[in-house]
């Protein structure tokens, strides 16, 4: 749907109220628009926007944009000076997107295609630079050859696109000479951090563009499987997806004025903590390190890790008791840092685990999925639910779907309200949410320090379905019809990754 604009997609419903800016670059671009094509300083820029702004911006996102615009213009005055041009020149913003049109001679013919670059595009002296915005760092940064090969390609043969880019027509192209030199730099907004991907003529930038890009360019055209996941909430078919059932009134709530979202326990556990912190992670801001995990929580994932990558071997084979990682040099091996006690407990829940292991007794045409999502849209809503679940199995024609935890000392209190993502299970299991349709389990396994205990949660029954509903509310409800999102300054904020973004941080070093 993203690459065909003009595509028909299902109608949305329009929502009136002024909510926040849900695109994290948004403003920043706003204000370098202010700054390159009003030639206004970075402060007034800045001040400018505060008070213009179509949409308000919450407080984490406009003290990042402030970060990121001083970060973007420090890196590019770092960006090596292009070849064969003196110091004292400087290249001009370009206000017009470039595109070039492909595949075909004209557009009624099935091959065409169009390619367009966006980010920021500067011009002169006969060359053409795209400097595209990265949130985080570039040194962490993938290199993408096959991006790069795109967009020096369209930098090389592009013309200056003069209709809206949105319009269900082809894109109307004005005329320009061809550049003698094309470059392509990134930025990294964290850090002011700048990389130059790419410098040469249109021909050698004609030559990235090779047989494996062609390709990869290809299978975009075509299209592929459906992958639903955390994405879903912002898509504009999800409504009609075949690949994510609706089921109105899943959550028990309805209508807002907010744009379509996804919700999962994490973002209801987050918000619980700080609503703030919940907005952020949904702009995808970027993170600092997070604080380390105390010794039994990486116990617990290691156990995880271990039972999760039993359960991938295929055909499934059911965990047995000795294959476990027996020494702390083994779970080293693996990844995970764990030392006397922990390494003892762990090594006796993954021996426990094999007990009580679900493929134990399945036939060989049992079905096994290991930390699969489980997405499903409620239109009433409109909020795309993920559901992260440990273990997915099928047996006949049940599914089951149980969660681990790894616990010292079972505790003997409402599992539903202790561990709210089996809430959310039951109710996945009651709207008959799983692949196929048809009657789920909920299950829960416990390693704890005294052996394994599964309780089946009885999905099925009124009482465990309408206890579950409340539980959920509590979560879901709060979070939904929040416009603002303000912070909760305080406990919440000693293992917040986005501090440095927050205006009411209790920072780590004041406490
Ligand atoms: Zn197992």
């Amino acid at each position: 749907m993203k690459i065909r604009p003009g595509a028909p997609r299902p109608s949305r419903s329009v929502k009136s109220g002024r909510t926040l800016t849900a695109w994290a670059l948004g403003p920043l671009h706003d204000v370098l628009d202010l700054i390159e094509f009003k030639s206004l300083s970075m402060r007034d820029a800045l001040a400018e926007w505060r008070t213009a702004s179509e949409r308000p911006v919450h407080p984490g996102l406009a003290q990042w944009t402030e970060h990121a615009v001083s970060s973007y213009l420090a890196a590019s005055e770092r960006i090596p000076v292009p070849t064969g041009v003196p110091h004292a020149v400087s290249l001009e913003p370009v206000s017009r997107l470039w595109a070039r049109q492909r595949g075909a001679q004209k557009p009624t013919d099935p091959e065409w295609y169009e390619e367009m670059v966006t980010d920021r595009r500067y011009a002169g002296h006969g060359i053409r630079e795209l400097r595209v915005v990265r949130k985080g760092s570039v040194t962490d940064h993938p290199r993408d050859e096959a991006e790069i090969a795109m967009a020096v390609g369209v930098l090389a043969g592009g013309l200056p696109v003069l209709s809206s880019r949105w319009e269900k027509n082809h894109l109307r192209l004005g005329s320009s000479e061809e550049p003698r030199l094309v470059r392509l730099v990134e930025i990294g907004c964290a850090d002011a951090s700048c990389r130059l991907l790419f410098e040469g003529t249109p021909e050698q930038a004609y030559a990235c563009y090779d047989s494996g890009v062609e390709a990869r360019i290809d299978r975009m055209i075509a299209g592929g499987s459906y992958r639903p996941g955390k994405s879903c909430g912002r898509c504009d078919a999800v409504a009609t997806c075949p690949e994510v059932p609706s089921r109105p009134g899943l959550l028990g709530i309805s209508g807002s004025d907010v744009p379509r979202r996804s919700w999962s326990m994490t973002t209801g556990r987050t918000y619980c903590k700080c609503p703030a912190r919940a907005h952020l992670e949904d702009l995808f801001l970027p993170r600092e390190s997070a604080v380390e995990d105390s010794e039994a929580v990486v116990r617990g994932k290691a156990v995880h890790e271990w039972i999760e990558n039993r359960h991938r071997r295929t055909p499934p084979q059911p965990c047995e008791p000795d294959d476990t990682p027996g020494s702390a040099e083994a779970w080293q091996g693996e990844g995970w840092a764990l030392t006397g006690p922990q390494v003892r407990l762990g090594v006796q829940m993954i021996g426990d685990h094999a007990l009580v292991c679900p493929l134990r007794d399945g036939p060989d045409d049992a079905e096994v999925h290991p930390e699969r999502p489980v997405v499903v849209y409620d239109p009433d809503a409109d909020v795309v639910v993920i559901a992260k679940t440990d273990l997915l199995y099928r047996v006949g024609d049940r599914w089951t779907l149980r969660e681990t935890k790894t616990v010292k000392t079972p505790s003997k209190e409402d599992l539903l309200a202790e561990y709210p993502q089996l809430a959310l299970a039951v109710l996945l299991a009651d709207a008959e949410a799983l692949p196929g349709g048809g009657s789920c389990a909920v299950e829960l396994e416990r390693l704890t320090g005294s052996g394994p205990v599964v309780t089946d949660l009885e999905a099925a029954a009124p009482d465990v379905i309408a206890h579950a509903r409340g539980v959920l509310k509590k979560y879901v409800a709060p979070w939904h019809t929040d416009t603002r999102f303000p912070t909760k300054a305080g406990e919440a904020c000693k293992d917040c990754p986005f501090t440095r973004w927050c205006p009411d941080a209790v920072r780590r070093t004041d406490t």
